[in-house]
C-alpha cells in the first residue's frame, strides 16, 4: 500500500512522509499503539518509499519490482522478524538471540539492491532479554543506511535504553467509519457479499482493529457471548458450582483465555454503560439489548466496575506465569462479592 491509501493513521503518515520529504529519516521508529490498526503496514509502506524504483520519490508506487519483492518479504534488503515458538506446545513465541545475531550479520554490508536496508520488528516486547540487549548494540551503533522499526502494542516491555534510543510514534485506533470502508472493500470471492447487518455487528465489535472486524467467527462469538452473560446473570455465592465449572473449563485453554477474558471486559463494559443509562450508540453488544438490560439492572453500577477491574487484574495476573484455575476462580468470587 502506498501512504496515500492507507486508511486512517493521519498523524504517523505524516511524520513519515515530512521525514521522507526532508530527508529527515530516523534511524529507528518505535511504533507503538493497538493491535491490527496498521502499524506493520506503515512500515512495510516506508521500505517500499525507501526503495521504490517509480515516480513518486515520497512514495510507494507498489508495482515496481522493489515494492513486490518488499510485499512478498523476499527483498534482500528488507528483514521482517516476529515472535517465533521454540516448540510447537511452547506456551509463548519470543525473539531469540540467535535470530538478532543473524540480522546484525547481514547488516554489516551494504544494502544488496535497494538504497536503504530496513528491518522491521514484530511484537518487540516479545524479544526475550539477552535479544533485547543484543539488539540495544545495533541501536547504539546503527549501521549506515539502515531503518530500524520496531513494533509494539505493549511499548513499556521494552528495555528503557532500547525506548530511548527510538522516536516513538503513537497509532491510534481506526475509526468506525474506516474500519467500516476496509470490510467494505474486501474482495468478495466465492461468498456471498456480507449483509448491512453483518457489517454493523463487525464495526461494532471491531475496537477498532482490522485483524478483529474481518476475521471474527460470528457464530463461535454468539455462543461465547451467550455463555459469558449466563455466568454474569447467575454467578452468586450460592451457585458456586458456577464458578469452578468455569474455572476449570477454561484454565486448561490458555491460549483462548485473554480473548475470552477481553469478551468478557467488552460486556461488563457495556452492562455498566446500560446501568448508567448510556445510549445504545455507545454499546459494542448492542444486538444482544434485550438479553442485556435486566442483567445491568440486577446490579449496581460499583458491582460492575468492582467486576471489570476483578477481569483486569486477572488479565494482568494470568499474562505472567499466574495459575489460570485458581486466579479465574478467584476472579469470579470477587463477582459474587460485587453484588
Ligand atoms: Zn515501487
Amino acid at each position: 500500500m502506498s501512504f496515500k491509501s492507507i486508511l486512517g493513521q493521519s498523524q504517523p503518515k505524516k511524520i513519515l512522509t515530512n521525514a521522507l520529504q526532508n530527508s529527515s529519516v530516523a534511524h529507528a521508529y518505535l511504533f507503538y499503539g493497538p493491535d491490527s490498526v496498521g502499524k506493520k503496514m506503515l512500515a512495510t509502506t516506508l521500505a517500499k518509499a525507501l526503495n521504490c524504483k517509480g515516480a513518486d520519490p515520497l512514495d510507494a508506487c507498489d508495482e515496481c519490482e522493489s515494492c513486490r519483492k518488499i510485499e512478498r518479504r523476499i527483498h534482500p534488503d528488507f528483514f521482517y522478524l516476529e515472535p517465533v515458538k521454540s516448540t510447537p506446545t511452547a506456551r509463548e513465541a519470543s525473539i531469540k538471540i540467535e535470530a538478532i545475531r543473524e540480522l546484525q550479520k547481514k547488516l554489516a554490508y551494504l544494502p544488496y539492491e535497494g538504497k536503504t536496508k530496513v528491518v522491521v520488528i514484530d511484537s518487540a516486547e516479545l524479544m526475550n532479554p539477552q535479544a533485547m540487549n543484543s539488539f540495544l548494540k545495533t541501536l547504539e551503533e546503527p549501521p549506515s543506511s539502515t531503518v530500524l522499526i520496531l513494533i509494539s502494542a505493549n511499548p513499556n516491555r521494552l528495555l528503557p535504553t532500547l525506548l530511548s534510543r527510538c522516536q516513538g510514534i503513537q497509532f491510534h485506533r481506526l475509526s468506525s467509519a474506516n474500519i467500516r470502508t476496509i470490510i467494505q472493500s474486501q474482495p468478495e470471492g466465492e461468498e456471498e457479499p456480507l449483509k448491512e447487518s453483518e457489517i454493523d455487528f463487525r464495526v461494532h465489535r471491531s475496537q477498532g482493529s482490522v485483524t478483529r472486524a474481518l476475521e471474527e467467527d460470528i457464530a463461535e462469538v454468539e455462543h461465547l457471548r451467550e455463555q459469558l452473560l449466563e455466568v454474569l446473570e447467575k454467578v452468586s455465592f450460592e451457585r458456586m458450582d458456577i464458578v469452578f465449572a468455569f474455572a476449570k473449563a477454561w484454565a486448561r485453554q490458555t491460549e483462548q483465555l485473554q480473548p475470552v477474558l477481553n469478551e468478557l471486559l467488552g460486556l461488563i463494559r457495556d452492562l455498566a454503560l446500560y446501568r448508567s443509562g448510556c445510549s445504545q450508540s455507545d454499546i459494542q453488544n448492542g444486538d444482544l439489548s434485550v438479553k442485556m438490560i435486566p442483567i445491568a439492572e440486577s446490579h449496581s453500577l460499583k458491582a460492575w466496575m468492582d467486576r471489570f477491574t476483578a477481569v483486569r487484574n486477572t488479565q494482568i495476573a494470568l499474562s505472567g506465569n499466574a495459575n489460570p484455575q485458581l486466579f479465574l476462580e478467584n476472579m469470579l468470587i470477587e463477582f459474587c462479592e460485587a453484588a
